[in-house]
């Protein structure tokens, strides 16, 4: 669909976060890093120092691994946490059950996802005890991991206190836990904590830490709390494809990003232009909401409304059950949230 000619195309782009581009500090820490001969496969002062940068974000002695996207920092995660008898619970609405094509049960060689329901977004103890406990014979996979999304897909966040509560029920049953942080930087700049105390302090042994949903061109990092579990994770990392031998074009952004606070100054961003946008929209008569908490609004529009948007070119998605889904990134402006509020209270 053509976009209205005097409307440049990713104004009207509210699809993912990942359609944004490399935010300016990451892009030059990427190009500054391009001088001269470097050690490879991480072997460089930079992606030492950008370890060094997150073990003290967080304020203790983790391992830390990157991997090329999200999809394969899960699945290699989950990999490592589990044996391939074994099971995963994560909620029905998860992007390792709905968006990952079955990495992580190709990469664990069979481990089973258990699929426990959601309220926005959320896992709650009471699911996940269900499937903990449900079956103990050796005719089901053995339930060892509980993988939580932070932001979750619904745009929702948990607590600390929520985090901490379903840490400790998996615990008690001997299972791991892990976090799914693609969105991990607009939950710290919404809820505004120190990292640790919604990961390792609140029980999460692995996260999957985002970076290309936060403006990095590209790449994930893999935080081992639990450093046993990270054991032989280069090897896993390796045969699957995810060791870059240029690490320092993976790691050099990063470095620029946690610096100064500029991954949370950009995640603050986007989510003060889905707050922007939700105000918009709240004024607008019988539309229903997810609770705005990070970087996304879902919002329940008409069938011909989405119609009549596309047709003026604006890109979101639609989620099962009829929801829009339109994300803000650390490019989204305060004119095109406001153009698309405008168009969307056309469209009803
Ligand atoms: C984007 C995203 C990922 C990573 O996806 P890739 O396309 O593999 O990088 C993982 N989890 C969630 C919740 C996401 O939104």
């Amino acid at each position: 669909m053509p976009a209205t000619p005097a409307i440049p195309g990713y104004f009207l782009q509210f699809a993912s976060d990942n359609t944004a581009g490399v935010c300016p500090e990451a892009l030059a820490a990427f190009n500054a890093a391009n001088a001269g001969f470097v050690s490879s496969y991480g072997e460089d002062a930079t992606t030492r120092e950008v370890c060094d940068h997150i073990r003290e974000l967080f304020a203790t002695d983790c391992d830390i691994y990157f991997s090329f996207n999200g999809t394969a920092a899960n699945s290699l995660a989950l990999a490592a946490m589990c044996q391939s008898y074994q099971g995963v619970i994560c909620a029905e609405s998860a992007h390792v059950e709905t968006d990952e094509c079955g990495a992580p049960e190709f990469f664990s060689n069979g481990a089973k996802l258990l699929l426990a329901p959601q309220r926005e977004g959320k896992l709650d103890a009471a699911g996940v005890e269900h499937l903990i406990t449900r079956r103990r014979d050796l005719h089901y996979p053995r339930p060892k991991v509980v993988t939580l999304t932070q932001t979750t897909e619904m745009g929702t966040l948990y607590s600390a206190d929520e985090i901490n509560t379903i840490t400790r029920l998996a615990k008690q049953h001997g299972l791991r836990t892990h976090m799914d942080g693609a969105r991990f930087a607009n939950a710290v700049a919404a809820l505004d904590v120190a990292p640790a105390d919604i990961t390792w302090r609140a029980g999460i042994d692995v996260l999957c830490f985002g970076g290309t949903k936060m403006g990095l061109p590209i790449g994930e990092a893999i935080v081992f709390f639990d450093r046993a579990l990270g054991e032989e994770f280069s090897w896993r990392c390796k045969q699957a494809g995810q060791l870059a031998s240029k690490m320092r074009f993976l790691s050099a952004p990063w470095l620029a990003m946690l610096e100064n606070q500029t991954w949370l100054r950009h995640a603050g961003h986007a989510n003060q232009m889905a707050q922007r946008l939700a105000r918009h929209l709240e004024k607008l008569p019988s539309l229903e909401f997810m609770p705005t908490q990070a970087n996304g609004v879902f919002v329940n529009l008409p069938a011909e409304a989405m119609v009549r948007l596309r047709a003026k070119g604006w890109s979101f998605h639609t989620f099962i059950g009829g929801v829009a889904r339109f994300m803000c990134s650390w490019a989204s402006t305060e004119a095109a949230v406001d153009h698309l509020a405008a168009d969307i209270a056309a469209s009803l």
